[in-house]
């Protein structure tokens, strides 16, 4: 198979900040593997900075996964090609996933069938997704709020001092909308605790990473003490992370960009499963081709926060939509989407 890769600017419809910061720009990293019948797979890796990933580390990585992809005589190979790429190079998730997706793309195409259909999934079992409302000024907040009226569930970037506010201006705004909030690391444990019993009344589904991502004794605190079901997300990156949060929270967060793409997701969903955990599959900013590979794996899990391409202002890729909330996934064989 033949490896190529082309940096791709992404630019969000509003400015994007959480309570780390905020960004204006990103950067995915289009991958597509070609066999030698000429049929092409095509996945996406979106480098985390928060996980010192930029645009050059996925390029650097891509080319040194380059041997173990082009010795490859088929996509069927993947085990194998996972494999040899984490032992020419460990870490790097967000280009191992661009590969993973692209050989799910390409046995799927093969097969002339969707990447659920092959995973034996019925798209109709998937949660609705949320839609994100960034950090940002209460009158913006307010506006984006209104342009997200056709979603019935939002995610509300919190960690702020003026929390509070902004939750009065959702529930002003969208008096009936199901609201998940996610601190992003930003809260001692302490202050998570206080901070959760006052953002209560505005009668939130849960707190995602209220607390730093190595603490996890504070996740343990928290949710002695929260009234509300706390997921995590930054604390947890692949299947090795989940024991250790057993009782820490009530849930995971599962993103391709963390984990290394949909077959390393699959092994997360399971070992969420057999700790009692619930499961949320969630994105970075992201174009289609991103959502879709997470997207064939929403039946499984419990919660969808898929609405990365729905943020962008312009998405190069097409096949996949959100109507409701719904993610409509493509009945083309394998991921189901192709560059515009
Ligand atoms: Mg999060």
């Amino acid at each position: 198979m033949k490896l190529d890769y082309e940096v791709l600017p992404l630019h969000p419809k509003h400015r994007f900040a959480i309570a780390r910061g905020g960004h204006e720009k990103d950067h995915a990293v289009i991958v597509r593997l070609t066999d030698q019948d000429g049929m092409a797979g095509w996945g996406e890796a979106d480098p985390v900075p928060y996980y010192g990933e930029t645009p050059e580390t996925v390029c650097a990585a891509l080319e040194a996964y380059r041997r173990a992809i082009e010795s490859a005589a088929s996509p069927f190979d993947l085990q194998e090609i996972e494999a040899a790429c984490e032992r020419d190079l460990r870490r790097h998730a967000s280009a191992r996933a661009a590969v993973t997706a692209a050989l799910y793309d390409l046995i799927g195409k093969r097969l002339e069938v969707p990447v659920y259909k092959l995973l034996g999934l019925d798209p109709s079992r998937a949660p609705l997704t949320s839609y994100t409302i960034g950090i940002d000024e209460p009158d913006i907040v307010r506006r984006k709020v209104r342009e997200a009226a056709e979603y019935p569930i939002l995610k509300i970037k919190v960690g702020t001092d003026w929390d509070e506010e902004l939750l009065d201006i959702v529930r002003e705004e969208a008096p009936d909308v199901r609201i998940r909030v996610d601190a992003n690391t930003a809260w001692h444990p302490r202050l998570a605790v206080r901070r959760i019993l006052q953002l209560e009344k505005f009668d939130l589904e849960f707190v995602e990473q209220p607390v730093a991502a190595h603490d996890i004794e504070g996740l343990h605190f928290v949710r002695a003490h929260s009234p509300l079901p706390i997921l995590a997300d930054e604390s947890c990156l692949n299947a090795n992370d989940i024991p250790r949060l057993a009782g820490a929270v009530d849930g995971i967060n599962i993103k391709m960009a963390k984990c290394g793409g949909p077959a390393e997701a699959l092994r997360m969903i399971h070992t969420a499963k057999a700790h009692n955990l619930q499961v949320m599959l969630g994105c970075m900013l992201e174009t289609s081709l991103g959502i879709a590979a997470a997207a064939q794996l929403a039946p499984l899990v419990d919660y969808a926060d898929l609405d990365g391409a729905a943020l962008l202002a312009e998405d190069p890729f097409e096949g996949l939509s959100i109507a409701h909330g719904r993610v409509q996934l493509s009945t083309e064989p394998g991921l189901g989407v192709t560059r515009r």
